[in-house]
C-alpha cells in the first residue's frame, strides 16, 4: 500500500537543526545509510537503543510504502581506539590482547551483533557492506580527494587537508562549531604528526611493521581511516547525494562531520540531504559505553544477570521501554523505569489480546478514524513513539469500554481498529505477543475475578456490605473496576 503522498513527513535535520517537510531526491524511493558497528566487542544496550531507532524510522517509511534501501556497514577496520586519529586500531588492539587473529574478533562480534539485534525483532538492513571488502573502492576515493586538492600524502599515508577545505567550503556545518577559528589559533604538528595541521584527519594510515591489517596501496601498505569507508559505500549503493544518513549522536563529530568533507571535496556538493542523530542511553546518568565497562549487555537483560535488575525483562518489553522515550531524547535506564514499562507493555497486549474476540455491534460510538488519525499524527511528526503509545492506551481504555458495553463499534469499525492497532503495534513499533501467554493470563484473570464477582453478589445477598465492599475496594487498588447495574456487575481493567 502506497500512502507516503497522504503523509508529509517531518524529519529533524541536524544540518539545519530544524524538523523538515521530508522529500526524497526520488519520488517513492529512500536511500537510507546507517553507521553500524565497530565489531571488536559485544554490543550493549545503548547500541540497540540507536539501531532500534533507526529501526522504527525503517518500519515506518516501508509502512508508508517507500521502496527503501536501507544500508548499514560494518566496520571491520579503521576505528582507532583514540576517534581523533591516533592509536591503534580498536580491532587489531583486541586481536592482540586476545591473542587471536584480527578477523576471528570481527567475525565473533558480528555473530553476536546479528545475534542480538534478531533478538530484538529489528529488521536486517538491505545491503550490509563491511570496511574490508571494500579496500579497493576506499583507495579510488582517497586518490579522487587527492585529485581533487584536497588531500595530501605524507610518509605513505594519506591526511585530509582541512585548511585547504575550508577556504572553499565550510567545515564544521554539522555540529554547528567553529572549526575555523579553532583552525587559525591551532599551532603547526610540530614534527610529532606526518599531518599539517592538527583538525586533518587520516584517510589512509601507513602501517607500522608490526601491524597485521594491511592493504598494498599507491602510498603504503596500510589501512583507510575510520571516516572513509563511510563516504565511500553509502555512495557505493546509495549515490552521490542520497536522502538519509544516521547514527548516534556521539558520531556527529567527528565522523559526520569528516563525512560531509569527504563528500563535498569528491563530488563539490553534500553527501546527504537529512542527517538524523539518536540519542544516548545512560546508565546512573553516564553514557553508556564499551570501553568505561559502563553499561547493560542484552543478554544481561533477557535472563536478569546484572547487579542493576531485579529480574529478566523480555526483548519486546525492553524495546517498549525504549520507545516509550522519543529517539532524539537521553534516556536514563533504570530497573524501577523499565519494570513499570513492563506493567504498561502487559496492560496493552493483554487489551490487544482481548480486541480479537470482541463481537460487533450495529452502530459505533468510538471515533476510530479520528484516533487512527492521531497516530499518524504522532509519526509523521519526527517518529514520535511516545506519543504514539499514549494513543495506543487511549485505545486500550477503548477496549474495555468495548468489553464493558459502555461502547460499541460496528464491523466495519472494529475491523478498521483491529487492523490500526496490529499495524501500529506488531508492524511499525516492532513489537511480539508471546502467543498463548496473554490468552492463558486474560483467561484466568477474568476467570478469577467473576468468582470474586459471584462471592461478592453472594455477600451482598446476606447484606454483609463491609466484606462487598472491602472486595470491591481491592479490586480497585489493582486497577480492576466493577461496574454494577440492576442485571449485573461487569468489570474493566
Ligand atoms: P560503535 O560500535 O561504538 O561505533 O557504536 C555503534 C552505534 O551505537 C553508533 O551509532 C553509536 O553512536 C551508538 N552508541 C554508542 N553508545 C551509545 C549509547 N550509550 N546510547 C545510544 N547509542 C550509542
Ligand atoms: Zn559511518
Amino acid at each position: 500500500m502506497t500512502i507516503y503522498k497522504d503523509h508529509p513527513l517531518k524529519i529533524y535535520n541536524s544540518l539545519s537543526n530544524e524538523k523538515e517537510i521530508f522529500t526524497p531526491i526520488q519520488d517513492g524511493h529512500v536511500g537510507m545509510y546507517v553507521c553500524g558497528p565497530t565489531v571488536y566487542s559485544n554490543v550493549h544496550l545503548g547500541n540497540v537503543r540507536t539501531f532500534l531507532s533507526f529501526d522504527i524510522i525503517y518500519r515506518y517509511l516501508l509502512h508508508l510504502g517507500y521502496k527503501v534501501r536501507y544500508v548499514r556497514n560494518i566496520t571491520d577496520v579503521g576505528h582507532l581506539v583514540d576517534d581523533a586519529d591516533s592509536g591503534e586500531d580498536k580491532i587489531a588492539k583486541r586481536a592482540r590482547l586476545e591473542q587471536l587473529e584480527p578477523m576471528e574478533i570481527v567475525q565473533r562480534y558480528t555473530v553476536d551483533f546479528h545475534d542480538i539485534l534478531q533478538k530484538f525483532n529489528l529488521l536486517p538492513p538491505s545491503i550490509e557492506p563491511t570496511a574490508t571488502g571494500h579496500m579497493i573502492e576506499q583507495i579510488n576515493v582517497i586518490q579522487n580527494i587527492i585529485d581533487k586538492g584536497y588531500a595530501y600524502e605524507s610518509n605513505g599515508s594519506v591526511y585530509f587537508d582541512v585548511a585547504k577545505y575550508s577556504e572553499d567550503y565550510d567545515y564544521g556545518v554539522l555540529s554547528h562549531r567553529d572549526l575555523i577559528h579553532t583552525l587559525d589559533n591551532s599551532r603547526p604538528l610540530d614534527g610529532q604528526s606526518d599531518k599539517r595541521n592538527e583538525q586533518g584527519f587520516a584517510l589512509w594510515k601507513r602501517a607500522d611493521p608490526h601491524h597485521i591489517m594491511r592493504w598494498p596501496s599507491p602510498w603504503s601498505d596500510g589501512f583507510p581511516g575510520w571516516h572513509t569507508e563511510c563516504t565511500t559505500m553509502s555512495t557505493k549503493y546509495l549515490g552521490q547525494r542520497f536522502d538519509i544518513l544516521g547514527g548516534g549522536m556521539d558520531l556527529k563529530f567527528p565522523h559526520h562531520e569528516c563525512e560531509i568533507a569527504q563528500g563535498e571535496a569528491s563530488t563539490g556538493h553534500a553527501p546527504v540531504n537529512y542527517w538524523l542523530h539518536a540519542n544516548m542511553l545512560t546508565l546512573n546518568g553516564k553514557k553508556m559505553s564499551k570501553s568505561s565497562g559502563n553499561n547493560i549487555l542484552p543478554d544481561e537483560i533477557l535472563a536478569g544477570d546484572n547487579p542493576v535488575l531485579s529480574k529478566a525483562f523480555s526483548a519486546s518489553v525492553t524495546r517498549f521501554f525504549m520507545l516509550q522515550t522519543h529517539y532524539r531524547s537521553i534516556m536514563d535506564f533504570s530497573n524501577e523505569a523499565i519494570l513499570a514499562a513492563e506493567k504498561g507493555y502487559d496492560r496493552l497486549m493483554k487489551a490487544i489480546n482481548s480486541l480479537s474476540k470482541l463481537e460487533p455491534g450495529n452502530r459505533s460510538t468510538l471515533d476510530i478514524a479520528g484516533w487512527e488519525a492521531k497516530c499518524y499524527e504522532a509519526l509523521d511528526d519526527d517518529f514520535n513513539t511516545p506519543i504514539l503509545i499514549s494513543h495506543l492506551f487511549e485505545g486500550v481504555t477503548y477496549i474495555n469500554q468495548l468489553k464493558d458495553k459502555s461502547a460499541i463499534l460496528s464491523a466495519t469499525d472494529l475491523e478498521h481498529f483491529n487492523k490500526g492497532i496490529s499495524t501500529f503495534v506488531f508492524d511499525v513499533l516492532g513489537l511480539e505477543m508471546r502467543s498463548g501467554v496473554y490468552d492463558s493470563y486474560a483467561e484466568k484473570l477474568d476467570g478469577t475475578i467473576k468468582l470474586l464477582i459471584e462471592i461478592r453478589n453472594k455477600v451482598r445477598a446476606d447484606r454483609n456490605f463491609t466484606l462487598s465492599d472491602q472486595i470491591r475496594n481491592r479490586l480497585a487498588e489493582l486497577a480492576i473496576k466493577l461496574n454494577d447495574s440492576k442485571e449485573e456487575t461487569t468489570f474493566n481493567y
